[in-house]
């Protein structure tokens, strides 16, 4: 530090970004880290930004089950120790988050990067007083951290346009389009945004009685809620740009015929496998599971093991998020910083979690989140069986063979999460009448549930759409 002082000169600013808890065993006490920011200090930093936890570190630190401002205090703990402000970072997401830092006094300034890929848009709408219109980073690293360590362009879940900026925007229509959007999923919600904004007239059509989509169904798992923020903001945006928002309706295709263009974002289903006894009244699909918990009994067998089983395992084995407090003792970290041992709630529910593949348990899931939710799992008392081959589904149970072995799973209820099919029946109708739809989303392709994409192609459409029609 000195060096570097030395080399600057006394004008730049040099800021110093230190971890203030390592939360790896035998890393640094909080003693320690007094210690090197009061000497970085006096190296000469101007600030001391702060991070937490440590590349081995088995702490999650930033990712969506992570409570908002988790570790702040620690910041605050920090600030009496050196004269230099003291910045805080790590899960503050929104205006109102950083307020509350600093109202608290936990830090001088407040630190973030993932929510500025969310909206490049973050510190002008929250000057301008328009908080409500951000959209906000949901710290599922899918498109921003897990492609920089596989050294891919950094992009953004919610915001398809970070890292592609230099890409034209749709200048407004000359030409408006009356415009049916079917489904309001992420597809569907950025379609209408989009197309609504270009200046078409837009009318969004959803079977459900609310919007989201698999969004909804996200927002329902515990440590998940954060997917609501993109179902608000996509409300807003509808709002703002007029769009006709009807729900609980499922039109047919002779309803759409009349509009200029149909965008399909029908979604998917679940996929029902042929297992003996799948009929059975204890078999629930992964949507009904969520859909009406109070469903299931106590012993669950959850049927593929991919990212929506592991969600389900969760949601299964949890009451509710923990608070910020439960949620530090089931992760084991202390007041100070340092380790604790982890104290996790009991399991709502006794999980099995069975896939017919021999790899390991979500192995498919993200570089930076996947061992969060193996380690959810782990606490949960989830057991987890691999290779398994599904024999029948009866009223003791799912029988599987696993290797050469029978066995039997005592469970009450059965919930499948063996992939999905696209719903695309509309866009047959609509062939029949000679109207071809842009289908996006799941809709289009349902292999892996992939929002980026579905929230890419719905922006992309209203680009398409772009001085064309009857006009
Ligand atoms: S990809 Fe996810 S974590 Fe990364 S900036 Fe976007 S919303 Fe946040």
């Amino acid at each position: 530090m000195s060096r570097v002082r030395e080399a600057l000169g006394p004008d730049a600013l040099l800021s110093y970004r230190l971890s203030l808890a390592d939360l790896v065993a035998d890393g640094q006490s909080w003693e320690e880290v007094v210690a090197l920011a009061r000497g970085v200090e006096a190296a000469g930093a101007d600030l001391l930004n702060s991070g937490i936890g440590w590349h081995e570190s088995r702490v999650p630190t930033i990712v969506t089950s992570v409570p908002r401002a988790a570790f702040t205090d620690l910041t605050g703990r920090l600030r009496p120790h050196v004269a230099v402000p003291v910045v805080a970072s790590n899960r503050i997401s929104t205006p109102a988050d950083a307020e509350a830092v600093l109202a608290r006094g936990d830090a001088d300034l407040v630190s973030m990067a993932r929510p500025f890929l969310a909206d490049p848009e973050w510190v002008a709408k929250a000057a301008a007083d328009r908080a409500d219109e951000i959209n906000v980073c949901i710290g599922c690293n899918q498109a921003c951290l897990d492609r920089t360590f596989a050294l891919r362009t950094v992009s953004c879940l919610v915001n398809p346009r970070a890292g592609h900026e230099t890409i034209p925007l749709p200048r407004p229509t000359r030409r408006p389009h009356t415009v049916a959007v079917v489904g309001a999923g992420p597809a569907g919600l950025a379609a209408a945004a989009g197309l609504a904004e270009a200046g078409h007239r837009v009318t969004l059509l959803e079977r459900r009685d609310h919007l989201g989509g698999q969004f909804d169904l996200a927002r329902r798992i515990p440590g998940k809620e954060e997917f609501a923020e993109t179902i608000r903001y996509f409300a807003g945006r509808l709002e703002r740009a007029g769009v006709e928002v009807r729900l609980a309706t499922s039109p047919g295709a002779g309803e759409l015929a009349g509009f200029d263009d149909v965008v399909v974002a029908t979604g998917v289903r679940p996929r029902r496998p042929a297992i003996p006894g799948i009929d059975h009244p204890s078999v629930l699909s992964y949507d009904e599971a969520m859909r009406a918990p109070d469903r299931l009994g106590d012993r669950v067998a959850v049927i593929g093991a991919g990212g929506v089983g592991v969600d389900v395992a969760t949601f299964l084995t949890r009451h509710a998020a923990p608070d910020l407090a439960a949620w530090r003792a089931e992760w084991g970290v202390a007041a100070d910083g340092g380790l604790a041992a982890p104290a996790p709630a009991p399991p709502a529910r006794r999980v099995h979690l069975v896939q017919r593949r021999r790899t390991r348990v979500g192995a498919d899931l993200g570089t930076t989140t996947g061992w969060v939710h193996r380690a959810t799992l782990r606490a949960k008392d989830v057991e987890t069986v691999t290779g398994a081959h599904y024999e029948r589904i009866d009223d003791d149970g799912l029988h599987l063979r696993v290797g050469d072995r029978p066995r039997l799973l005592a469970v009450d209820s059965v919930v499948v999460c063996a992939g999905q099919e696209p719903v695309r029946d509309l866009v047959d109708d609509l062939a029949v009448l000679r109207v071809r739809p842009h289908v996006i989303g799941g809709a289009d392709e349902a292999v892996e549930l992939d929002a980026e994409r579905a929230i890419r192609q719905g922006s992309e459409v209203a680009a398409r759409l772009r001085g064309r029609g009857r006009a």
